[in-house]
Protein backbone atom coordinates (compact mmCIF):
# COMPACT_ATOMS: atom_id res chain seq x y z
CA UNK A 1 0.00 0.00 0.00
CA UNK A 2 0.91 3.53 -1.08
CA UNK A 3 0.12 6.02 1.75
CA UNK A 4 0.07 9.54 -0.25
CA UNK A 5 -0.48 11.81 2.63
CA UNK A 6 -2.45 12.55 5.79
CA UNK A 7 -4.64 15.33 6.20
CA UNK A 8 -4.80 16.44 9.71
CA UNK A 9 -8.24 17.48 11.09
CA UNK A 10 -9.29 19.02 14.13
CA UNK A 11 -13.23 19.44 15.47
CA UNK A 12 -14.74 20.94 18.29
CA UNK A 13 -17.10 18.82 19.89
CA UNK A 14 -19.41 19.84 22.89
CA UNK A 15 -20.42 17.99 25.62
CA UNK A 16 -23.63 16.94 26.69
CA UNK A 17 -22.94 17.71 30.17
CA UNK A 18 -19.44 18.74 31.79
CA UNK A 19 -16.95 15.70 32.78
CA UNK A 20 -15.12 16.69 35.79
CA UNK A 21 -11.92 14.38 37.24
CA UNK A 22 -9.72 14.69 39.73
CA UNK A 23 -7.82 16.62 36.86
CA UNK A 24 -10.42 18.78 35.82
CA UNK A 25 -13.72 19.79 34.09
CA UNK A 26 -14.17 19.52 30.31
CA UNK A 27 -17.20 21.45 28.48
CA UNK A 28 -16.07 19.52 25.20
CA UNK A 29 -14.12 17.72 23.06
CA UNK A 30 -11.10 19.10 20.86
CA UNK A 31 -10.06 16.43 18.75
CA UNK A 32 -7.22 15.55 16.08
CA UNK A 33 -8.49 12.94 13.59
CA UNK A 34 -6.31 11.83 10.56
CA UNK A 35 -7.34 10.80 7.38
CA UNK A 36 -4.75 8.67 5.68
CA UNK A 37 -5.17 8.98 1.81
CA UNK A 38 -3.47 5.73 -0.07
CA UNK A 39 -3.77 4.35 -3.39
CA UNK A 40 -6.15 1.68 -1.84
CA UNK A 41 -8.96 3.03 0.36
CA UNK A 42 -8.97 6.23 3.22
CA UNK A 43 -8.13 5.18 6.37
CA UNK A 44 -8.86 7.30 9.38
CA UNK A 45 -7.43 8.03 13.08
CA UNK A 46 -8.46 9.74 16.17
CA UNK A 47 -5.98 10.94 18.33
CA UNK A 48 -7.06 11.09 22.22
CA UNK A 49 -4.76 13.61 23.48
CA UNK A 50 -6.80 16.54 25.26
CA UNK A 51 -6.42 19.60 24.48
CA UNK A 52 -4.34 20.27 27.62
CA UNK A 53 -1.40 17.75 29.01
CA UNK A 54 -3.25 17.21 32.22
CA UNK A 55 -3.82 13.16 31.99
CA UNK A 56 -1.12 12.90 30.29
CA UNK A 57 1.77 14.80 29.11
CA UNK A 58 -0.07 14.64 25.55
CA UNK A 59 -1.81 17.32 24.06
CA UNK A 60 -3.74 17.83 20.96
CA UNK A 61 -1.91 20.96 19.84
CA UNK A 62 1.72 18.72 20.53
CA UNK A 63 0.22 15.56 18.52
CA UNK A 64 -0.36 17.39 15.45
CA UNK A 65 3.02 19.42 15.72
CA UNK A 66 5.02 16.09 16.06
CA UNK A 67 3.02 14.18 13.05
CA UNK A 68 3.85 17.16 10.79
CA UNK A 69 7.44 17.69 12.04
CA UNK A 70 8.76 13.98 12.60
CA UNK A 71 6.38 11.40 12.83
CA UNK A 72 4.94 11.99 8.68
CA UNK A 73 8.34 12.34 7.78
CA UNK A 74 9.84 9.49 9.64
CA UNK A 75 7.19 7.08 7.95
CA UNK A 76 7.80 8.93 4.40
CA UNK A 77 11.30 7.54 5.10
CA UNK A 78 10.77 4.22 5.64
CA UNK A 79 7.72 4.18 3.02
CA UNK A 80 10.82 5.19 0.62
CA UNK A 81 13.22 2.60 1.53
CA UNK A 82 10.30 -0.12 1.50
CA UNK A 83 9.77 0.77 -2.03
CA UNK A 84 13.24 0.71 -3.57
CA UNK A 85 14.38 -2.63 -5.44
CA UNK A 86 13.99 -5.39 -3.39
CA UNK A 87 11.47 -3.60 -0.62
CA UNK A 88 8.68 -4.69 -0.05
CA UNK A 89 7.17 -2.19 -2.37
CA UNK A 90 4.69 -0.37 0.54
CA UNK A 91 4.06 -0.09 3.08
CA UNK A 92 1.94 -1.84 5.99
CA UNK A 93 0.11 -0.91 9.61
CA UNK A 94 2.58 -3.63 11.13
CA UNK A 95 5.21 -1.59 10.08
CA UNK A 96 4.52 1.84 11.33
CA UNK A 97 5.38 1.34 15.22
CA UNK A 98 8.76 0.24 14.31
CA UNK A 99 9.10 2.95 11.43
CA UNK A 100 8.45 5.56 14.42
CA UNK A 101 10.35 4.01 16.99
CA UNK A 102 13.43 6.35 16.72
CA UNK A 103 11.54 9.53 17.82
CA UNK A 104 10.74 9.21 21.45
CA UNK A 105 7.28 9.03 23.11
CA UNK A 106 4.43 10.86 22.17
CA UNK A 107 2.51 7.27 21.86
CA UNK A 108 -1.27 9.41 20.72
CA UNK A 109 0.08 10.61 17.95
CA UNK A 110 1.56 7.39 16.93
CA UNK A 111 -1.43 5.57 17.96
CA UNK A 112 -3.49 7.53 15.61
CA UNK A 113 -1.25 7.42 12.86
CA UNK A 114 -1.25 3.28 13.06
CA UNK A 115 -4.87 3.69 13.39
CA UNK A 116 -5.18 5.09 10.38
CA UNK A 117 -2.78 3.52 8.34
CA UNK A 118 -4.75 0.36 9.67
CA UNK A 119 -8.10 1.69 8.57
CA UNK A 120 -6.97 2.27 5.07
CA UNK A 121 -5.46 -1.58 5.02
CA UNK A 122 -8.37 -3.14 6.17
CA UNK A 123 -10.71 -1.37 4.19
CA UNK A 124 -8.64 -2.02 0.92
CA UNK A 125 -8.52 -5.63 1.77
CA UNK A 126 -12.03 -5.78 3.09
CA UNK A 127 -11.13 -7.21 6.28
CA UNK A 128 -13.04 -5.76 9.92
CA UNK A 129 -10.84 -4.24 13.02
CA UNK A 130 -12.70 -6.87 15.05
CA UNK A 131 -11.46 -9.64 12.44
CA UNK A 132 -8.17 -8.50 12.79
CA UNK A 133 -7.28 -7.92 16.08
CA UNK A 134 -9.28 -11.20 17.10
CA UNK A 135 -12.33 -10.65 18.42
CA UNK A 136 -14.87 -13.79 19.31
CA UNK A 137 -18.21 -11.72 20.30
CA UNK A 138 -20.43 -9.41 18.09
CA UNK A 139 -21.22 -7.52 20.92
CA UNK A 140 -19.74 -6.13 24.22
CA UNK A 141 -21.15 -4.79 27.31
CA UNK A 142 -21.58 -1.51 27.87
CA UNK A 143 -19.99 0.42 31.10
CA UNK A 144 -20.12 3.95 31.84
CA UNK A 145 -17.78 6.80 33.73
CA UNK A 146 -19.76 9.06 36.27
CA UNK A 147 -17.69 12.60 36.54
CA UNK A 148 -17.60 13.76 39.62
CA UNK A 149 -20.60 15.80 41.01
CA UNK A 150 -21.35 18.85 43.05
CA UNK A 151 -23.97 16.67 45.51
CA UNK A 152 -24.88 13.34 46.46
CA UNK A 153 -28.10 13.84 45.12
CA UNK A 154 -27.00 14.89 41.54
CA UNK A 155 -24.69 12.09 41.57
CA UNK A 156 -27.48 9.74 42.15
CA UNK A 157 -29.70 10.98 40.06
CA UNK A 158 -26.92 10.58 37.03
CA UNK A 159 -26.53 6.81 38.06
CA UNK A 160 -30.05 6.21 38.17
CA UNK A 161 -29.90 7.21 34.52
CA UNK A 162 -27.20 5.12 32.95
CA UNK A 163 -28.92 2.25 35.00
CA UNK A 164 -32.20 3.11 33.40
CA UNK A 165 -30.26 3.38 30.51
CA UNK A 166 -29.28 -0.26 30.98
CA UNK A 167 -25.10 0.25 31.23
CA UNK A 168 -23.77 -2.80 33.09
CA UNK A 169 -21.46 -0.99 35.06
CA UNK A 170 -20.73 1.99 36.69
CA UNK A 171 -17.43 3.74 37.51
CA UNK A 172 -17.43 6.82 39.75
CA UNK A 173 -14.36 9.09 39.47
CA UNK A 174 -13.12 9.68 42.57
CA UNK A 175 -10.99 12.43 44.17
CA UNK A 176 -9.79 13.34 47.80
CA UNK A 177 -12.65 14.82 49.46
CA UNK A 178 -15.33 12.56 47.04
CA UNK A 179 -14.78 8.90 47.56
CA UNK A 180 -16.56 7.11 50.53
CA UNK A 181 -19.30 8.69 50.73
CA UNK A 182 -20.01 8.63 46.90
CA UNK A 183 -19.31 5.19 47.06
CA UNK A 184 -21.58 4.32 50.23
CA UNK A 185 -24.59 6.58 48.80
CA UNK A 186 -24.31 4.60 45.52
CA UNK A 187 -24.36 1.49 47.14
CA UNK A 188 -27.13 2.06 49.88
CA UNK A 189 -29.66 3.30 46.85
CA UNK A 190 -28.70 0.80 43.78
CA UNK A 191 -27.62 -2.29 46.16
CA UNK A 192 -24.76 -4.62 46.12
CA UNK A 193 -25.59 -6.00 42.85
CA UNK A 194 -24.43 -3.42 40.66
CA UNK A 195 -21.29 -3.81 39.52
CA UNK A 196 -19.16 -0.62 40.68
CA UNK A 197 -15.54 0.50 40.30
CA UNK A 198 -13.42 4.25 41.11
CA UNK A 199 -11.22 6.06 39.55
CA UNK A 200 -9.08 8.64 40.99
CA UNK A 201 -6.59 9.52 37.94
CA UNK A 202 -3.36 9.69 39.97
CA UNK A 203 -5.09 11.92 43.07
CA UNK A 204 -3.72 9.98 46.06
CA UNK A 205 -0.40 9.17 47.96
CA UNK A 206 0.55 5.97 49.57
CA UNK A 207 -0.35 8.27 52.08
CA UNK A 208 -3.83 7.62 51.86
CA UNK A 209 -3.30 3.94 52.31
CA UNK A 210 -5.22 4.18 55.29
CA UNK A 211 -8.04 5.70 54.05
CA UNK A 212 -7.88 3.67 50.79
CA UNK A 213 -9.10 0.77 52.45
CA UNK A 214 -12.40 2.57 53.74
CA UNK A 215 -13.53 1.19 50.72
CA UNK A 216 -13.19 -2.48 50.90
CA UNK A 217 -16.41 -3.02 52.62
CA UNK A 218 -18.47 -2.11 49.48
CA UNK A 219 -16.85 -4.92 47.34
CA UNK A 220 -15.52 -2.63 44.41
CA UNK A 221 -14.67 -4.16 41.21
CA UNK A 222 -11.36 -2.07 41.58
CA UNK A 223 -9.79 1.00 42.15
CA UNK A 224 -8.44 2.65 39.48
CA UNK A 225 -4.82 4.29 39.51
CA UNK A 226 -5.07 5.75 42.44
CA UNK A 227 -1.22 6.63 42.97
CA UNK A 228 0.68 9.01 40.36
CA UNK A 229 1.56 7.90 37.00
CA UNK A 230 5.42 6.79 37.68
CA UNK A 231 4.74 5.33 40.95
CA UNK A 232 4.39 1.66 40.31
CA UNK A 233 6.25 0.67 43.57
CA UNK A 234 3.46 2.46 44.99
CA UNK A 235 0.58 0.67 43.81
CA UNK A 236 2.31 -2.64 44.49
CA UNK A 237 2.51 -1.31 48.08
CA UNK A 238 -1.32 -0.13 48.10
CA UNK A 239 -2.44 -3.55 46.67
CA UNK A 240 -1.05 -5.55 49.88
CA UNK A 241 -2.70 -2.74 52.22
CA UNK A 242 -6.06 -2.61 50.62
CA UNK A 243 -8.53 -5.54 49.53
CA UNK A 244 -9.95 -3.61 46.84
CA UNK A 245 -8.26 -4.91 43.61
CA UNK A 246 -5.57 -2.37 42.10
CA UNK A 247 -6.27 -1.36 38.49
CA UNK A 248 -4.01 0.40 36.46
CA UNK A 249 -4.05 2.77 33.45
CA UNK A 250 -2.35 6.18 33.40
CA UNK A 251 1.00 3.73 34.51
CA UNK A 252 0.98 1.49 31.38
CA UNK A 253 2.05 2.65 28.50
CA UNK A 254 3.24 -0.30 27.07
CA UNK A 255 3.33 -4.31 26.90
CA UNK A 256 6.90 -3.76 28.84
CA UNK A 257 5.62 -2.03 31.63
CA UNK A 258 2.60 -3.79 31.63
CA UNK A 259 4.92 -6.72 32.23
CA UNK A 260 6.92 -4.83 34.74
CA UNK A 261 3.98 -4.10 36.69
CA UNK A 262 2.21 -7.44 36.70
CA UNK A 263 5.49 -9.14 38.15
CA UNK A 264 5.66 -6.00 40.99
CA UNK A 265 2.31 -7.14 41.89
CA UNK A 266 1.15 -3.02 41.77
CA UNK A 267 -1.99 -4.55 40.00
CA UNK A 268 -4.29 -7.47 39.02
CA UNK A 269 -6.39 -5.93 36.45
CA UNK A 270 -5.82 -3.28 33.88
CA UNK A 271 -7.39 -0.83 31.57
CA UNK A 272 -6.34 -0.54 28.16
CA UNK A 273 -6.66 2.23 26.12
CA UNK A 274 -5.13 2.37 22.92
CA UNK A 275 -4.39 5.77 22.51
CA UNK A 276 -2.08 5.48 25.88
CA UNK A 277 0.17 2.95 24.85
CA UNK A 278 0.67 3.57 21.14
CA UNK A 279 -1.75 1.70 19.48
CA UNK A 280 -3.96 -0.80 18.69
CA UNK A 281 -1.30 -3.66 17.78
CA UNK A 282 0.29 -2.95 21.60
CA UNK A 283 -3.15 -3.02 23.25
CA UNK A 284 -3.42 -6.65 21.92
CA UNK A 285 0.05 -7.46 22.87
CA UNK A 286 -0.78 -6.02 26.31
CA UNK A 287 -3.79 -8.24 26.23
CA UNK A 288 -1.99 -11.37 24.96
CA UNK A 289 0.06 -10.49 28.39
CA UNK A 290 -2.22 -9.84 30.36
CA UNK A 291 -4.26 -12.96 29.19
CA UNK A 292 -1.13 -14.84 30.17
CA UNK A 293 -0.62 -14.08 33.54
CA UNK A 294 -4.30 -14.76 34.49
CA UNK A 295 -4.75 -10.56 34.93
CA UNK A 296 -7.93 -9.31 33.52
CA UNK A 297 -8.16 -6.18 31.24
CA UNK A 298 -11.11 -4.02 29.89
CA UNK A 299 -10.81 -1.31 27.48
CA UNK A 300 -11.22 2.07 28.77
CA UNK A 301 -12.33 5.67 27.17
CA UNK A 302 -11.00 8.87 26.26
CA UNK A 303 -14.62 10.38 25.53
CA UNK A 304 -13.70 8.94 21.56
CA UNK A 305 -16.04 10.21 18.93
CA UNK A 306 -17.77 7.31 16.76
CA UNK A 307 -13.93 6.31 14.86
CA UNK A 308 -12.71 5.71 18.15
CA UNK A 309 -15.31 4.12 19.70
CA UNK A 310 -15.43 1.52 16.93
CA UNK A 311 -11.66 0.33 17.17
CA UNK A 312 -12.32 0.03 20.91
CA UNK A 313 -15.53 -2.18 20.34
CA UNK A 314 -13.85 -3.92 18.35
CA UNK A 315 -10.69 -4.19 20.74
CA UNK A 316 -13.11 -5.47 23.80
CA UNK A 317 -14.46 -7.88 21.83
CA UNK A 318 -11.08 -10.05 22.28
CA UNK A 319 -11.25 -12.76 25.15
CA UNK A 320 -9.16 -11.57 27.87
CA UNK A 321 -11.34 -7.93 27.74
CA UNK A 322 -13.56 -9.88 30.62
CA UNK A 323 -14.68 -7.03 32.61
CA UNK A 324 -17.18 -4.31 31.37
CA UNK A 325 -15.28 -1.12 29.71
CA UNK A 326 -16.01 2.51 28.96
CA UNK A 327 -17.61 2.10 25.84
CA UNK A 328 -20.43 3.61 26.38
CA UNK A 329 -23.39 4.85 23.61
CA UNK A 330 -22.67 8.33 21.59
CA UNK A 331 -25.16 10.02 23.51
CA UNK A 332 -23.06 9.74 26.65
CA UNK A 333 -20.63 12.42 25.57
CA UNK A 334 -22.44 13.92 22.45
CA UNK A 335 -25.58 15.39 21.34
CA UNK A 336 -24.77 14.38 17.59
CA UNK A 337 -21.76 11.75 16.82
CA UNK A 338 -19.52 12.70 13.37
CA UNK A 339 -20.52 9.02 12.68
CA UNK A 340 -23.98 7.22 12.91
CA UNK A 341 -24.09 7.08 16.76
CA UNK A 342 -23.73 3.80 18.75
CA UNK A 343 -26.95 3.40 20.78
CA UNK A 344 -26.84 1.20 23.69
CA UNK A 345 -28.99 -2.36 22.87
CA UNK A 346 -29.81 -4.03 26.27
CA UNK A 347 -26.89 -2.50 28.14
CA UNK A 348 -24.19 -3.61 24.81
CA UNK A 349 -22.68 -2.21 21.87
CA UNK A 350 -22.85 -3.72 18.70
CA UNK A 351 -19.04 -4.27 17.18
CA UNK A 352 -19.11 -3.20 13.96
CA UNK A 353 -18.29 -5.99 11.86
CA UNK A 354 -17.30 -4.09 8.10
CA UNK A 355 -14.60 -3.37 6.83
CA UNK A 356 -11.54 -1.42 8.54
CA UNK A 357 -13.65 0.59 11.40
CA UNK A 358 -17.26 -0.15 10.03
CA UNK A 359 -17.56 3.43 10.11
CA UNK A 360 -16.87 6.44 8.77
CA UNK A 361 -17.50 10.05 9.61
CA UNK A 362 -20.81 11.63 8.18
CA UNK A 363 -19.46 14.55 5.83
CA UNK A 364 -21.90 17.38 6.88
CA UNK A 365 -21.31 16.40 10.68
CA UNK A 366 -17.38 16.38 10.33
CA UNK A 367 -17.79 19.43 8.17
CA UNK A 368 -19.75 21.36 10.98
CA UNK A 369 -17.24 20.23 13.84
CA UNK A 370 -14.30 21.24 11.78
CA UNK A 371 -12.42 23.77 13.10
CA UNK A 372 -8.74 23.76 10.89
CA UNK A 373 -7.51 21.31 8.06
CA UNK A 374 -3.94 20.62 7.05
CA UNK A 375 -2.80 18.38 4.43
CA UNK A 376 0.55 16.80 4.94
CA UNK A 377 2.20 14.80 1.84
CA UNK A 378 3.97 11.75 2.43
CA UNK A 379 6.76 11.28 -0.37
MG1 LIG B 1 -8.74 5.97 34.26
Amino acid sequence: MKLQGVELRRITMPLVAPFRTSFGTEHERDVLLLRAVTDGAEGWGECVAMAEPLYSSEYADAAADVLRRFLLPALSRHQESARRPGGPGGIAASDVGHALAPIKGHRMSKAALEMAVLDAELRTLGRSFAGELGAVVDRVPSGVSVGIHDTIPALLDAVDGYLSDGYQRIKLKIEPGWDVEPVRAVRERFGDGVLLQVDANTAYTLGDARHLARLDPFDLLLIEQPLEEEDVLGHAELARRIQTPVCLDESIVSAQTAAAAITLGACSIINIKPGRVGGYLEARRIHDLAVAHGVAVWCGGMLETGLGRAANAALAALPGFTLPGDISGSDRFYRTDITEPFVLDDGHIAVPAGPGLGVAPLPDLLDKFTTSTEWVSVG
